[in-house]
C-alpha cells in the first residue's frame, strides 16, 4: 500500500466526531430493534422500524441499495440460527428458541457507523448461550488490542483465539473492514491472524471489528436469494460488530449511544 493511500484511511477528529454522530444513530436504531425482538414479531417489522428511525434523525439506511448480486433491499440484515451475515428481512417470523443477528450501517452526513448484535429470542437453550456471550467477547477482545502501533494480526489473532478456545470456529472469507465515508474501506481485519503481521494500526485509523462465529465447522455457504450465508454445517452462528478510531487514548467506540459505555 503506498502512502498516499495510506493517508486516506487516517481521519481527522473532525471526521471521527462525525462518524461519531452516525454511530449514536445507528446505537439507538438497534436499541430499539433489541427491545422488539419477542416471539412473534416479523424480521420485515423490525426492518421497517430501523429504517424510520434512521431517516427521522436525517440519516440513511447504509446497506439498502448496497452492491452486491444484485442491490441489497433492506435496512438491516437479520440473520437467524445457522444464517451469519446478510439475513434478508422478510414475513418470517422470531420463534421462541431463536437466536438472531442484526446487523445495521447508518450514513449520516456522509459518515458510516456500522455495528451488530446477536440476541434470543425469549428463552434460549445454553450452547445459544454460550455462543452468544462467546461472541460477545471476542469483539472485546478484539477491540482491546486497538492501540496506535500495534498490528492487524494483533485483533485478528485475539479474536481467533478466544473462539476457539471454547471451541467454536471463525469463517476465513468474511471479515471486518475500514469504515468511514464507505461501509467498506482498507484495511481488512480478519477474525483470525498472527500477532504482529499485517498493517499497523495508527491513530485516527476508523475500523469494523466484525467477529462472526460458528459453532460446527469455519466452513459457510450461501442460499439461493444470493445475500444470506450460513454455516455449511447449518450449526448456530453468531455476530457481533463495532465501528472503533483508533486513538492515542485507545480504542474508542464509536457505534455506542454514550462515550465507551
Ligand atoms: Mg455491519
Ligand atoms: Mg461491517
Amino acid at each position: 500500500m503506498t502512502i498516499s493511500s495510506e493517508k486516506k484511511l487516517i481521519k481527522t477528529e473532525i471526521e471521527i466526531n462525525m462518524m461519531r454522530e452516525a454511530g449514536k444513530v445507528n446505537a439507538l436504531v438497534l436499541e430499539e430493534i433489541k427491545n422488539m425482538i419477542k416471539p412473534g414479531i416479523t424480521t420485515k417489522k423490525l426492518d421497517t422500524v430501523a429504517e424510520t428511525i434512521i431517516r427521522d434523525h436525517d440519516g440513511v439506511p447504509t446497506f439498502k441499495g448496497y452492491p452486491g448480486p444484485y442491490p441489497y433491499p433492506s435496512t438491516l440484515t437479520i440473520s437467524i440460527n445457522e444464517e451469519m451475515v446478510h439475513g434478508i428481512p422478510s414475513g418470517r417470523v422470531l420463534k421462541e428458541g431463536d437466536i438472531v443477528s442484526v446487523d445495521c450501517g447508518t450514513t449520516l452526513n456522509g459518515y458510516i457507523g456500522d455495528s451488530a448484535f446477536t440476541k434470543g429470542v425469549g428463552e434460549i437453550g445454553k450452547e445459544q448461550i454460550r455462543l452468544i456471550r462467546v461472541t460477545r467477547e471476542s469483539l472485546y477482545k478484539g477491540i482491546e488490542e486497538m492501540y496506535p502501533g500495534k498490528h492487524i494480526g494483533d485483533v485478528s489473532a485475539a479474536i481467533q483465539s478466544h473462539v476457539e478456545s471454547h471451541g467454536y470456529h471463525v469463517p476465513r472469507q468474511y471479515t471486518g473492514h475500514g469504515v468511514g465515508r464507505r461501509m467498506h474501506e482498507p484495511p481488512q481485519v480478519p477474525n483470525f491472524g498472527v500477532p504482529g503481521q499485517g498493517m499497523l494500526l495508527q491513530e485516527g485509523m476508523t475500523i469494523a471489528i466484525e467477529p462472526m462465529v460458528l459453532v460446527g465447522t469455519s466452513l459457510t455457504k450461501v442460499l439461493s436469494d444470493q445475500w444470506t450465508v450460513i454455516s455449511a454445517d447449518h450449526s448456530l452462528t453468531a455476530h457481533f460488530e463495532h465501528t472503533i478510531a483508533v486513538t492515542s487514548n485507545g480504542p474508542l467506540i464509536l457505534t455506542k449511544s454514550r462515550r465507551n459505555t
